[in-house]
């Protein structure tokens, strides 16, 4: 069972921008990962010096969106079209976009919204993201939409160990940079100085500040 507290929060934020700086990052954004607490855990890392969180699950974050009402956030879980206008008002960035229909849906919804396309560097089912090779297409489609689109975002293999990531966060940053884009989100609690290494600007945590997640919400949801 996990127990954080703000002052546990607060002590591995430190520890975290301590990892960071060993990696060699210096302007690294931390989105605070909540999937699965209740509403304390946005809170706590709020009052920890968080701005940003991220939820994987609509229905979760519908159900704590008077606390996240506070914080910048982050939507970074698989998003089905059908789910996105009761997010409209409630998500700041959606950091999922790998498919035309779901941008259009964002752009009819919540016209203007900041989006991250997600890539799919791994081929690892469930994750989510679109394949490289499909990605300058869907990149030409969304800038069409009124939607701003600022970066892009992966999520590193399960398998293989941390180092395992690297290629695929390297051809993500090196993608950003093509595409003139700002922010590339990669890096989480077991991988991120490899993706600080590689050029990530923002990280996702959740473990490394709350604990173990006991279960996860994803069952009961689809
Ligand atoms: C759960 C999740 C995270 C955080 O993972 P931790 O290993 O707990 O840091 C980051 N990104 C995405 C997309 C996630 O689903």
């Amino acid at each position: 069972m996990s127990t954080f507290s703000v002052d546990s929060v607060r002590a591995a934020l430190d520890e975290l921008h301590a990892r960071i700086e060993r990696a060699g990052g210096t302007d690294v954004e931390i989105v605070a990962v909540t999937k699965t607490f209740g509403p304390e855990a946005i809170e706590a890392a709020l009052a920890a010096g968080c701005r940003s969180i991220g939820e994987n699950y609509a229905q979760e974050l519908l159900d704590k969106r008077e606390v996240a009402a506070s914080a910048e956030v982050h939507f970074i879980g698989q998003l089905q079209s059908n789910k996105v206008r009761q997010l409209a008002g409630v998500v700041d960035v959606y950091e999922t976009v790998d498919r035309a229909k779901l941008a259009r849906e964002i752009a009819k919804r919540a016209p203007g919204a900041r989006i991250l396309i997600q890539v799919d560097t791994t081929g690892e089912p469930g994750k989510g993201g679109v394949p490289l090779a499909d990605l300058d297409p869907l990149v030409d489609h969304v800038r069409d939409l009124d939607l701003d689109l600022i970066g892009l975002m992966t999520v590193g293999p399960t398998e293989g160990g941390p180092a395992a990531a690297a290629p695929g966060f390297r051809q993500v940053r090196a993608a950003v940079d093509r595409l003139g884009l700002s922010v590339c989100s990669m890096g989480m609690t077991a991988d991120l100085e490899v993706a600080v290494a590689e050029g990530s600007t923002q990280v996702r945590v959740g473990t490394a500040l709350f604990g173990q997640r006991v279960r996860t919400r994803s069952d009961q949801e689809r």
